[in-house]
């Protein structure tokens, strides 16, 4: 059964045809399109077409699947625009600036010089986190 969700859900509707989209590759999990405000030439948007807003929510088969298209989309757009690099991001959740709620990684070629830098400069400062601390969170985590 559809949800209201998956009904009225942007990147949903992308991938049905229902909006039109400049589609890069389509499979039986996958769809790949150009955002339409790109960050350079050749930036695509890799969704599964099951709907999902985070990826935590989707099956291992559907995530796997991403993650492979997101490879070859990778590979296809910088043949393309004769980049030499990607940035494989992908913004999981409001807080980290997700705005369509449904789980989408960005491709985006990269060259030298473009200026950019990698993700790592998003975070202007980092926290002192001490060795014990580290441990602490890596159990945290394990045992979670
Ligand atoms: P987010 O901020 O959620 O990680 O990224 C959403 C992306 O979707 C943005 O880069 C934005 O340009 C793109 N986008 C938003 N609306 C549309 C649309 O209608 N069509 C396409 N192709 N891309 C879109
Ligand atoms: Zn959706």
């Amino acid at each position: 059964m559809t949800t209201s969700s998956e009904a009225t859900c942007l990147f949903c509707k992308i991938a049905r045809g229902e909006i039109p989209s400049h589609k890069v590759h389509e499979d039986g999990r996958t769809f790949a399109f150009l955002d339409i405000h790109p960050l350079a030439p050749g930036h695509v948007l890799v969704i599964p077409k099951r709907h999902a807003p985070l990826l935590e929510e989707l099956s291992a088969d559907d995530a796997g699947a991403l993650l492979a298209t997101a490879r070859d989309v990778g590979a296809r757009a910088m043949r393309a625009t004769h980049a030499t690099a990607t940035t494989i991001a992908l913004n999981n959740g409001k807080d980290a600036g997700q705005e369509v709620g449904h789980v989408h990684i960005h491709v985006v070629p990269r060259r030298a010089g473009d200026g950019f830098g990698p993700i790592h400069a998003l975070f202007t400062k980092r926290p002192d986190v001490s060795p014990a601390e580290l441990a602490k969170l890596a159990e945290a985590m394990r045992s979670s």
